[in-house]
């Protein structure tokens, strides 16, 4: 690629980025409220104003008001700013590895999902079942796609699926029947599973392994463990 059309797609992947960024803040607020994603324009969790055009600017807004919200004072979490940046920074990379294509797209999206899914677990404790369903969707479709097969993907939902549980059993904790219910580490192992081709998914386990028995007070470091790993495998092209 010549250096003008590489910096162009540069700035409009990370234009793109910053926009999905900003856009993944809304349900990672709401989803662990229990609120409609759009049934209410951008507000202060904490003093209910309505937040203008200014105060939503991705990352730039956080920094100039150094963290507060512009009305109450209230601490806004970096962790909402973290998001839209390492999200916008994904699309880059995913842009420089695979051009404007259905991959870079796939790849781009399905990270953006894993990183929301941990900034939930991190900020409310909550784990979503409707973004971990786009998870799977998108798994699917980006597998589908690149093997020209189903089979990948389901043997993988199937791998993820198996040991997870193993996991579970020898945990010893009682097993639950409503998949809902399940540890946030089995549906995770469950989705990049389907996502990593099998060589990545096999390689992640034993870091997640490892995260597991070191633990301790970190509640999510298998789940935080096993998305980390899952948009690192992401980013290697093999
Ligand atoms: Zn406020």
């Amino acid at each position: 690629m010549e250096w003008a059309s590489l910096l162009q797609g540069i700035i409009i992947s990370g234009f793109m980025g910053l926009v999905a960024g900003n856009f993944a803040t809304s349900p990672i607020f709401r989803l662990p409220r229990k609120e409609s994603l759009f049934g209410k324009d951008p507000y202060c969790g904490d003093c209910n104003a309505m937040l203008q055009p200014k105060d939503l600017f991705p990352v730039l807004s956080w920094l100039s008001t150094k963290g507060k919200c512009r009305y109450c004072g209230a601490p806004v979490p970096g962790a909402y700013t973290f998001a839209e940046g390492s999200i916008a920074i994904l699309f880059v990379v995913f842009f420089l590895q695979y051009g404007f294509s259905e991959t870079f797209m796939l790849l781009s999206f399905s990270s953006a999902t894993l990183i929301a899914l941990a900034m939930m677990l991190y900020i409310d404790n909550y784990f979503s079942d409707r973004t971990f369903g786009l998870l799977l969707a998108l798994g699917a479709v980006y597998r589908t796609l690149t093997e020209a097969t189903f089979y990948g993907f389901a043997g993988g939902v199937f791998a993820g699926l198996m040991i997870g549980g193993a996991i579970w059993k020898m945990s010893g904790k009682p097993m639950a029947r409503d998949f809902s219910a399940f540890p946030p580490y089995i549906k995770l192992l469950t989705a990049t599973g389907g996502l990593l081709v099998f060589p990545k998914f096999i390689a992640i386990l034993p870091i997640c392994a490892f995260a597991a028995l070191i633990r301790d007070q970190k509640k999510w470091l298998p789940e935080y463990a096993i998305i980390g790993c899952a948009v690192a495998m992401l980013l290697i092209d093999m």
